[in-house]
């Protein structure tokens, strides 16, 4: 048993090379000693988003607040809301974030690859794409 206080995991911004716009990253599970377990509670201010990326295990995301976007390469942009629920395949290429004029945060649950890799990134969402 290994108890992280809250304290001790302070809260950390999306870097730039992964996202686009203000992104706070919560870490809600950590993979070690045998476990592939990885989450995170991540929220996005208007506009904000993920760069393109795929994930080797899939990804699940549950949004928590708010309203916002989702997209796999070759889709329709996707509005999710509060509740919603979207899973995304491994190696399957997407992005996700608000909505341009609300925020959104989400639950996001995946794997470790063999690697210790839960993501592979890629290209920035470009303002066209993400269609504001
Ligand atoms: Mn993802």
């Amino acid at each position: 048993m290994d108890v992280t206080r809250a304290g001790d995991a302070p809260t950390t911004p999306g870097p730039a090379d992964w996202f686009t716009g203000d992104v706070l990253i919560d870490a809600a599970a950590v993979p070690g000693e045998g476990s592939r377990a990885a989450a995170a509670i991540v929220h996005f201010a208007p506009g904000a988003r993920t760069a393109w990326h795929t994930h080797p295990h899939g990804q699940t995301i549950l949004v928590t607040e708010g309203i916002g976007r989702c997209q796999r390469r070759g889709g329709p942009v996707t509005e999710i809301q509060t509740g919603d629920r979207v899973f995304f395949a491994p190696g399957e290429d997407h992005w996700h974030g608000a909505a341009p004029d609300r925020r959104m945060a989400h639950l996001a649950v995946h794997q470790v690859d063999d690697a210790g890799q839960a993501v592979v990134w890629g290209a920035h969402v470009s303002d066209d794409e993400y269609g504001a």
